[in-house]
């Protein structure tokens, strides 16, 4: 006999090998097909898993997001059982779950076309409508090995061969057979909505030098409506895609003779950049930040040092000048620490605050780069902090208050994430105790809220994350801070304590919009590519009606100029109509139409992105209005800074 404990609930002593669906009728949850799976001591378990042992037991429905993910994971097995069927000579590579649904890899002789989507749902319908069992099965990894042999899967041999247990876990519903881990719903009647939403090829393992397969994605729902709102979601996210609109709207190119991953800024583009990183540059000298620059690239002993050479070297690239070998810089911090050293320091110079928008390299794979939100030359808004141990915490806190100002002036809401020690780490078990509680302790301060990935921090020290949420309400990672228990020592860092001791410092890297790239990106499809006016690299475009009024147009764009007002004349020879037309595609916040009348009154005609039309303005009230509205905000006070 057993005993099986309801989390925060009763307990029911069982036979041994009773299932989970067995103990949760005992323990009277009632499971009624919103219950997919169970979790048990910390790990996730199909309903129909046989318990040998006392455990405590939770339920995982479907509306939580792990028994979406539950759901929307099993769904693949279902893609793939459809894939199958309809070609049968396709094999089969892998299929997770991923934020918003799911996909299946394959290996397709020919591309999969959009009319196949359709006949793949068409039999996952079936499929799901027959409600076949997940059934799992333990087996000896050899003899998996030889049954996936005999059915040409090479995928699934080359995975199996890479895991270390001697059994493996497969998964059977109706006549396929998966290897994976588990758990899924009990059966495919549990996948209630579900839609194929694309095609693209991926490389096996992501790497460009192994086999291009055929990815289809997925996504499923509780219900139908959820799914429609998903759907509506992605089209709204098609229409604002930022490498679309980036063309559109004359701010960037990426080209493929310059380089994958390699953005190249035209004149609105570079301008919407300077805009922003003037408001930074302002925004960090009022906060007591220092600006600093460091070269491009150092010599590759400084990399080792560093501890970038041996954990680092695969995304770094190198150049030899002279016969020295150079690294460019991934990363900003070694200037940062050199600047530091420069001299003796005393702590009555702590904290220090470095800040450089600092441009780096970084190789990634050319088949994960996206746009500008993954690029493999970008530029962050970092600082480096060192301050003495006492001093972390307020430091930590003066960087959230921080984040939240300039999320708040962008409109974005945001998700904080704490990241703790991983296995692998480096440092006394004290340096974590103190960086990981200081972090706690500056959530607490500002009460935040926030979600604690265990073990996720980097080798070198804890981290707290914030991931903003754009206008569709997905999550992009923008700001973090890092604790850094070895470059100090690496370098050698010491300051003289009040004691006349020397003392180590404490590090803290931070970046607060992330890469200004990848910032771009997220801004241009939150606000669908029509900025606030203090943003946007036009803010006003004359549209003379004839050319008798072209003087008049010059007049007043440079009057607007003279207030520092980003200004353009339309005066080609086009009817107004397409004038009007093109302003409007480019998302210029403000239309000035003027004619013979506005000339003689002195007047301006306006017409806004939004359709608002005011006429007979006169220049100064204009000006006035537009100038307020044309200020870098202030940051206002966030709800969770109480400077
Ligand atoms: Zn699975
Ligand atoms: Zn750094």
């Amino acid at each position: 006999m057993i005993t099986i404990k309801l989390d925060h609930g009763p307990a029911a002593t069982l036979k041994g090998g009773s299932t989970v669906a067995q103990a949760f009728q005992a323990l009277n949850v009632d499971t009624d097909r919103q219950v997919v799976a169970a979790r048990g001591d910390g790990e996730l378990l199909d309903l129909a898993r046989a318990l040998t042992h006392d455990c405590t037991l939770s339920p995982v429905t479907l509306n939580s997001p792990e028994g979406l993910e539950i759901m929307r994971h099993s769904a693949s097995h279902v893609m793939a059982e459809a894939v199958r069927d309809l070609f049968p000579e396709v094999r089969v590579a892998i299929g997770p779950a991923i934020e918003s649904g799911f996909y299946y890899d394959f290996d397709a002789p020919e591309p999969f076309t959009p009319e196949d989507l359709g006949r793949i749902e068409a039999r996952m319908a079936e499929i799901v409508a027959q409600d076949l069992p997940f059934v799992r099965a333990e087996e000896p990894r050899e003899q998996a090995i030889n049954n996936f042999q005999a059915y040409g899967e090479t995928y699934k041999v080359e995975l199996l061969q890479e895991i270390p247990q001697d059994k493996v876990s497969l998964y059977r519903q109706g006549n396929f057979v998966d290897l994976c881990r588990g758990p899924h719903v009990p059966s495919t009647g549990y996948i209630r909505a579900f839609k194929l939403t694309g095609i693209s090829g991926a490389y096996w393992r992501g790497d460009e030098r192994r086999a291009m397969l055929q990815r289809i994605y997925g996504t499923a729902f509780p219900s139908q409506e959820e799914l429609e709102r998903h759907l509506e979601l992605l089209e709204e996210a098609k229409r604002r895609d930022h490498r679309r609109l980036g063309r559109e709207l004359g701010l960037f190119s990426i080209e493929e003779e310059a380089g994958p991953g390699m953005v190249i800024y035209h004149p609105k583009g570079a301008l919407l950049r300077s805009i922003i990183e003037d408001f930074e540059r302002r925004e960090h000298f009022k906060r007591g930040y220092q600006m600093v620059m460091g070269p491009q690239m150092l010599k590759a002993e400084l990399w080792e040092r560093s501890g970038h050479l041996e954990n680092y070297r695969d995304h770094m690239y190198f150049s030899e000048v002279e016969g020295q070998t150079y690294g460019i810089k991934p990363m900003n911090c070694v200037a940062h620490m050199l600047i530091y050293k420069s001299r003796v320091r005393s702590y009555r110079e702590l904290p220090l605050r470095f800040f450089e928008l600092g441009t780096v390299l970084r190789h990634e794979r050319s088949g994960v780069l996206h746009g500008l939100t993954r690029v493999r030359q970008f530029t962050q808004d970092d600082a480096h902090i060192l301050c003495t141990p006492q001093q972390v915490e307020s430091e930590i806190v003066g960087v959230l208050d921080f984040v939240f100002d300039v999320m708040a002036v962008f409109g974005f809401d945001y998700e904080v994430e704490l990241s703790t020690r991983p296995e692998k780490s480096i440092g006394t078990d004290a340096e974590w105790e103190l960086a990981t509680t200081a972090l706690i302790n500056a959530l607490a301060a500002r009460d935040l809220p926030y979600h604690i990935c265990q073990g996720e921090g980097a080798f070198y020290g804890p981290k707290i994350d914030i991931k903003l949420k754009d206008a569709l309400g997905r999550r992009w990672q923008c700001a973090t801070i890092q604790c850094d228990f070895t470059l100090p020592e690496r370098f050698d860092l010491t300051y003289a304590g009040p004691d006349g001791e020397r003392h180590r410092p404490a590090m803290l890297h931070r970046v607060i919009l992330g890469s200004l790239e990848r910032f771009m990106g997220v801004l241009i499809e939150h606000y669908a590519g029509a900025f606030p006016v203090w943003l946007a690299p036009v803010q006003v475009v004359l549209l003379p009606i004839t050319d008798r009024v072209h003087d008049y147009a010059e007049k007043v764009a440079n009057a607007l100029r003279k207030d520092n007002l980003r200004v353009e004349v339309d005066d080609r020879a086009e009817k107004l109509q397409y004038k009007i037309r093109e302003a409007q595609v480019n998302k210029i916040p403000y239309m000035v139409i003027v004619g013979d009348q506005e000339q003689a009154n002195g007047t301006l005609s306006i017409r806004q992105l939004d359709g608002t039309k005011s006429n007979d303005v006169s220049l100064k009230d204009f000006k006035n209005r537009l100038k307020k509205e044309a200020k870098i905000p202030s940051p206002k006070k966030s709800k969770h800074s109480r400077r």
